[in-house]
């Protein structure tokens, strides 16, 4: 079985302790993952200070942006691999685990073509001064990545990092670390210089902690829960340094009495069965007009009756989800809604031969979920629809902004005075009308408001995040 080590340095070394890592569609062991501690963490960190001095340091911001686009190619390259080990090590459905595979190829081909375009101003100001705006690398940047979306997660958080000449160190969840270990082989197959990036697998608690509250570390970017986020923008603090917080969300889809409710429909499915429901920006609560409420939710329905969950490599709707913990976590909130007396308005099935070892959970449209019940207020992260009944627009607003969550929000209407009503009162970073999720949107600003996070990832705008202003004023009389 292929034990896989820490990248630190250019070099990969073994660790002394291994953790096992596991295919969900069927339980099996595929491989071992090296156990990093807190001292690796602090070679990393030495490491990416040593090419922030050395030769990334020194390489002007085209020739950094032409590494990146190759990294890219590269990825595209190997395409089929990393498809097969994102499938097997997350449980996504082949197709899913290829548009992911291209998203990450498509952050490293953008911020590779952005890399020399990020420029400072010079300032009108007093007579006799010149005043300019440099903007510099945070230095190294810490980047502690979710499950659920290793590829995509990993491109645009460390792509956008090296683009602006940080140097990065890298903690990928435990549950999935194998496509970030065959990224980083092809980034140094592409010439990245050693220590660019640097790989530290292992525990949350262990690595992930040692990384958040390292001294060295001069910006931390976290996709993840909010518990977790806490802790790290916590440790951020006692560092002073600033930090992107990517969390939950509870996402609503806004669908009025107007809209064309054939474009909306396989919207609002995929969008909460996509990677079975493990997607924080899942739409998982569906908000309809009383009018078509009814109707529209029986075609829903039919939708989710047809739905299969099987193994990844079957490539069917919906994989298996990540772990006995989270299928745990969503069969928990299953049975609330049955000791709560919610309709369950239809579910999809799981395929009859499925290896029991695996993690499936059988996709869920419930109707008429009270506002404020759990099921309308916290994240399942599973393939869970929960319907609610609104009464018109300002009513809709009400409920869509009622959660602790901002992260994304769609509107679905023919009325261009309430798309537009909406989607300026809607607290969330991102709204999507008449379509949901944007294709992914590489090239789109992104992240939450209120718990769902702070600090924008994605699009021309991350880099600004990753790479801070230096002021010169220079009096020249
Ligand atoms: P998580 O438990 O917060 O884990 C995220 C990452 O943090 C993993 O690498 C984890 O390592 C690490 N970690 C855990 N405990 C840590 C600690 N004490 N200190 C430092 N790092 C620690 O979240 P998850 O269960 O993997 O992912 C699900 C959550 O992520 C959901 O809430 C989802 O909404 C959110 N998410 C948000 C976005 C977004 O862009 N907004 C995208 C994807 C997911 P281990 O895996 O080794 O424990
Ligand atoms: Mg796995």
């Amino acid at each position: 079985m292929t034990e896989h080590g820490l990248l630190i340095g250019g070099e990969w070394e073994h660790a002394a302790e291994t953790i096992p890592t596991i295919d969900p569609s069927d339980g099996t062991v595929i491989a071992r993952l090296a156990r990093g501690t807190a001292a690796d963490v602090d070679r990393a960190v030495t490491a990416a200070e040593a090419a922030l001095s050395g030769a990334w340091g020194a390489l002007p911001a085209f020739e950094r942006g032409r590494i990146l686009t190759r990294i890219g190619a590269l990825i595209l390259e190997h395409q089929d691999a990393l498809t097969r080990i994102e499938a097997a090590d997350v449980g996504k459905p082949l197709r899913q685990a290829r548009a992911d595979v291209i998203a990450c190829a498509r952050y490293f081909e953008f911020y590779g073509g952005a890399a020399d375009k990020v420029m400072g101003d010079t300032i009108p100001f007093l007579d006799g001064y010149t005043v300019l705006t440099l903007r510099e690398p945070h230095g190294v940047t810490g980047h502690i990545i979710p499950w659920n979306y290793p590829l995509q997660i990993l491109g645009r958080s460390v792509a956008a990092a090296l683009a602006m000449g940080n140097a990065c160190v890298l903690k990928p969840a435990e549950d999935a670390s194998l496509s970030a270990l065959m990224v980083a082989r092809l980034a140094i197959e592409a010439g990245l210089p050693p220590g660019a990036l640097n790989v530290v697998t292992g525990l949350g608690e262990e690595a992930g902690a040692a990384l958040a509250r390292h001294p060295g570390v001069n910006h931390l970017s976290f996709t993840g829960s909010v518990e977790v986020g806490r802790l790290i923008q916590a440790a951020a603090a006692l560092n002073t340094i600033p930090v992107t917080l990517e969390l939950g969300g509870k996402s609503p889809q806004l669908v009025f009495a107007d809209a064309d409710l054939d474009a909306a429909l396989p919207f609002v499915v995929n969008a909460v069965i996509q990677n079975a429901g493990q997607t924080c920006s899942a739409g998982s609560r569906l908000l309809v007009e009383d009018a078509i409420y009814d109707t529209f939710l029986a075609r829903v329905a039919e939708r989710f009756r047809a739905l299969r969950a099987g193994p990844a490599s079957r490539d069917l709707d919906l994989g298996p989800v990540v772990n006995a913990g989270q299928r745990e976590r969503v069969e928990r909130f299953l049975a609330l809604a049955r000791k709560d007396g919610l309709p369950i308005l239809a579910e999809g099935t799981i395929e009859a031969d499925v290896p029991s070892e695996g993690h499936y959970v059988r996709p869920t449209l419930i109707g008429d979920v009270p506002p404020d019940h759990p099921l309308a207020q916290e994240e399942v992260f599973g393939p869970v629809l929960s319907a609610i009944r609104v009464r018109d627009e300002e009513h809709a607003l009400e409920v869509a902004n009622g959660t602790p969550y901002g992260l994304v929000a769609g509107i679905w209407t023919r009325d261009g005075g309430r798309q537009f009503r909406l989607a300026r009162r809607l607290k969330a970073g991102q709204v999507f009308i008449n379509n949901y999720g944007a294709a992914g949107g590489v090239e789109l600003p992104f992240g939450g408001v209120k718990a769902s996070g702070h600090g924008r990832e994605k699009g021309f705008e991350a880099l600004l995040g990753f790479s801070t202003t230096k002021t010169v004023a220079l009096r020249h009389g």
